[in-house]
């Protein structure tokens, strides 16, 4: 199943997230079943990875959000993190510090956007500043509803610059959000991740709903889509999140660029092909810059 068709939220859409079913499975019944399509799927995602970062054209933005224990990590550790590290940066957004606080909220996002070869992923993103800012009025009404409109100019702008962007809701139900905390709960290796917001917040969770299907609804365009993943099956949404960034670098057709050298001249002037016939035969090499 193309799950790019699939879970894009088509621009102008209104999304509705209490109608889509966060425990989707798609044609797998369960993981064991999905590991060998998962694994070609990251297996290509650094194939092509590499090639964007030998083209050195163009670059990729991922932008990860979800309620608290959506999964926003193990998608990064268990997907993304498959890429090569040398062409991958992550930024994970907290709450802006005060020298960000005293910029547009824009300004430590846009520093963040990937150089072209690279690719970058969001943990969080300028989409807090349409969400906790909404839920808790960090800012009036009127600031935070002007974002919409400066997010999607900020993004054509990435977009119209060779930036590709791919937009991730990890959609878990609040049941499952429940499940996750108490696991963390009674594992002592995952006290650390717990903090006293993920309970408090989660008081807020029709607020958040709300702010979220307002994102989604207003800011997936052509140019930068949303795509709202089903994420109560971990191995389910790893397999949608790498199908749908596989599908999306495959478009690009890309390819590795032109040699800036003269191969064959190269094997001529440094008599290769009689070294490789040299080494297989155990000779000892001759000539003086043959070591
Ligand atoms: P995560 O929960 O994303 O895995 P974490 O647990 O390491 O990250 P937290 O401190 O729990 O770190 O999460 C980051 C917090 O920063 C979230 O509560 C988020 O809402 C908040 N935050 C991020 N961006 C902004 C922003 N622009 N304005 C206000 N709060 C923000
Ligand atoms: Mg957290």
């Amino acid at each position: 199943m193309n799950y790019s068709e699939k879970f894009r939220v088509k621009p102008g859409g209104t999304v509705r997230l209490d109608k889509i079913d966060a425990a989707f499975k798609g044609k797998h019944e369960d993981q064991a079943s999905a590991l060998g399509e998962i694994e070609r799927y990251t297996q290509r995602l650094r194939e092509l990875q590499y090639l964007l970062y030998a083209e050195g054209s163009r670059s990729l933005l991922i932008i990860l959000q979800a309620m608290d224990a959506g999964g926003k990590d193990g998608t990064i550790n268990h997907v993304l993190g498959n890429m090569n590290p040398q062409g991958v940066n992550v930024f994970g957004f907290k709450v802006p510090s005060a020298e960000e606080a005293a910029h547009d909220f824009l300004w430590r996002i846009h520093q963040a956007a990937p150089h072209r070869g690279q690719v970058a992923i969001f943990n969080r993103s300028h989409y807090e500043d349409v969400l906790v800012s909404r839920v808790h009025n960090l800012v009036p009404k009127k600031v935070w509803s002007k974002r919409y409109d400066l997010i999607n100019d900020f993004e054509k702008n990435l977009v119209d610059n060779g930036t590709h962007i791919l937009k991730f809701y990890l959609h878990i139900s609040k049941s499952e959000q429940l499940r996750r905390f108490k696991q963390r709960i009674d594992d002592p290796a995952r006290h650390w991740k717990i903090s006293a917001s993920d309970y408090s917040e989660r008081e807020y969770w029709d607020d958040y709903a709300k702010a979220f299907e307002a994102a989604l609804s207003k800011c997936s365009t052509a140019h930068a889509p949303w795509f709202v993943i089903p994420a109560n099956h971990k191995w389910f949404r790893n397999l949608a999140v790498s199908q749908i960034v596989v599908e999306t670098l495959e478009s690009l057709k890309m390819e590795f660029p032109k040699p800036t050298v003269d191969i064959k001249e190269i094997r001529q002037k440094y008599h290769l092909a009689e070294q490789e016939e040299d080494a297989k035969n155990g000779k000892k090499p001759k000539g003086k810059n043959r070591k």
